[in-house]
């Protein structure tokens, strides 16, 4: 439904929108106008009160004041949407995820699933991942490039998703936090993996993941908590092996993001140059010092504990890998608080698929929790992550020339960052895929 009311200086953005600039082509893209009431502007870090935005295609046209007058979509129609008592954000980005699987027992996954199981059910994930608002993930680790598959999915208009960058393998030690260890060396998978040890091995990994449609390259820098190896804390890769990787990703134009608990394979994988450290559960201040100087993010997952704590021993997860997670948790959150105060970049990131696919806000609530403004989180999952990800000014802004990813909520996030954990409007790219404010209607894959 359109209101009666009347509104020139919309009528004459959204005329612009379909009639100016590029002639023909232009013309025939869809045009989407929205009334939001709110505007969390991540940039600025301000809000912005009664704005109108005009999507033309997958794109954000214009973005400006709305005075209130009535909405006239032009000569080619096009939808209204009236988001005016809601508060609109630029969609989130998880710069942490694993959007292919989650746990549901330890031995069945490991023993009873191939890639072909995975990739079947990915596409659930990607689903729930979109609807909780997240129209961006850059995916850490995936196997037999099930995460580059699901990314052709979705970007073929196949199934509903956010946009991911895959890094498809982790590239990881022998015996390491990517290897399988803990049982007999009988076992062997046949499946493909991204150990390897030494520069030339790394070289390879990096130059076959890439190969494959990897946009990311993630090394393993240090031991995990997920994985039997002992000590969660211990160096996997010298630095030279990691530097190769970082040198070997750029020749190919892409960068490296680090998985790292421990404090001195932190303090490596930076001085190798990566982009992002992963987890940095046990960084120190020589580490804080050394992100600050290189402009290297921290994407710390401060949720994730509370999840693993609670379900991981009825999933049948060895008690050495619990007794792992109970020294990293709260050292993890209270290092977030002393690397944010110390000025480190930090972007959002939660490890999703080691908790249930689409509670991906629920990480909000403990970075304000451990010292964040609730603006800051959300700049930390849109305008932030968008710069680890090289995508400013694309995404992670409600802005002209931005792709026409937005979400909404009825409520007021900076009062209350829950708000987050329940997204009512979710449009990517211009297509709207829930809508439980205006009720308009959502796409649908036949
Ligand atoms: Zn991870």
């Amino acid at each position: 439904m359109i209101p009666r009311r009347a509104l020139p200086l919309l009528f004459a953005a959204v005329c612009a929108a379909i009639a100016s600039e590029s002639p023909a082509p232009s013309a025939a893209l869809p045009v989407t106008v929205i009334r939001a009431g709110r505007l969390i502007d991540s940039a600025s870090g301000k809000v912005l009160t009664n704005q109108v935005i005009v999507v033309e295609g997958d794109h954000i046209k214009s973005v400006g004041p709305d005075d209130g007058g009535p909405i006239v979509l032009g000569p080619n129609g096009g939808r209204y949407v009236d988001l005016s008592d809601a508060t609109v954000l630029p969609g989130l980005i998880d710069c942490h995820t694993h959007i292919t699987s989650q746990p549901e027992n330890y031995y069945t996954d490991i023993f009873r699933k191939s890639p072909i199981d995975v990739a079947t059910t990915s596409h659930i994930y990607a689903r729930r991942t979109l609807l909780a608002g997240f129209t961006t993930v850059r995916d850490v680790g995936a196997g037999e490039y099930t995460d580059i598959a699901l990314k052709r999915a979705i970007d073929g208009g196949k199934v509903a998703g956010p946009r991911i960058l895959p890094s498809a393998h982790t590239v990881g030690a022998t015996g390491g936090h990517v290897d399988l260890t803990g049982f007999s060396p009988s076992i062997q998978f046949k499946d493909t993996s991204g150990v390897a040890d030494g520069v030339d091995a790394v070289r390879f990994r990096v130059r076959q993941n890439i190969k494959f449609g990897a946009e990311w390259i993630k090394v393993a820098a240090t031991a995990g908590v997920l994985s039997e190896e002992e000590s969660v804390g211990a160096p996997q890769y010298s630095e030279q092996e990691m530097r190769m990787a970082v040198e070997e990703a750029a020749m190919w134009g892409k960068k490296v993001a680090a998985h790292a608990h421990g404090t001195e394979g932190i303090k490596r994988a930076i001085r190798a140059g990566v982009a992002s450290v992963e987890h940095a559960s046990f960084i120190d201040d020589e580490g804080i010092r050394l992100a600050k100087e290189r402009g290297t993010w921290l994407v710390m997952d401060i949720y994730n504990d509370d999840y693993i704590l609670a379900e991981f021993t009825r999933m049948g997860y060895p008690e050495k890998i619990i007794e792992k997670e109970r020294l990293v948790g709260r050292t993890q959150r209270e290092n977030f608080q002393k690397a944010h105060r110390a000025g480190v970049k930090m972007a959002y990131g939660t490890d999703a698929g080691v908790y249930p696919h689409g509670w991906n806000g629920k990480q909000f609530r403990h970075m304000v929790q451990w010292g964040m403004t609730p603006m800051e989180a959300i700049q930390a999952a849109t305008v932030n992550a968008a710069e680890l990800l090289h995508q400013s000014g694309r995404l992670g802004t409600v802005a002209a020339g931005a792709f026409a990813d937005l979400i909404a909520v009825k409520s007021d996030p900076l009062a209350d960052v829950t708000a987050l954990e329940k997204i009512e409007f979710v449009m990517k790219g211009g297509e709207v895929f829930k809508d439980q404010i205006a009720g308009s209607p959502v796409k649908v894959f036949e």
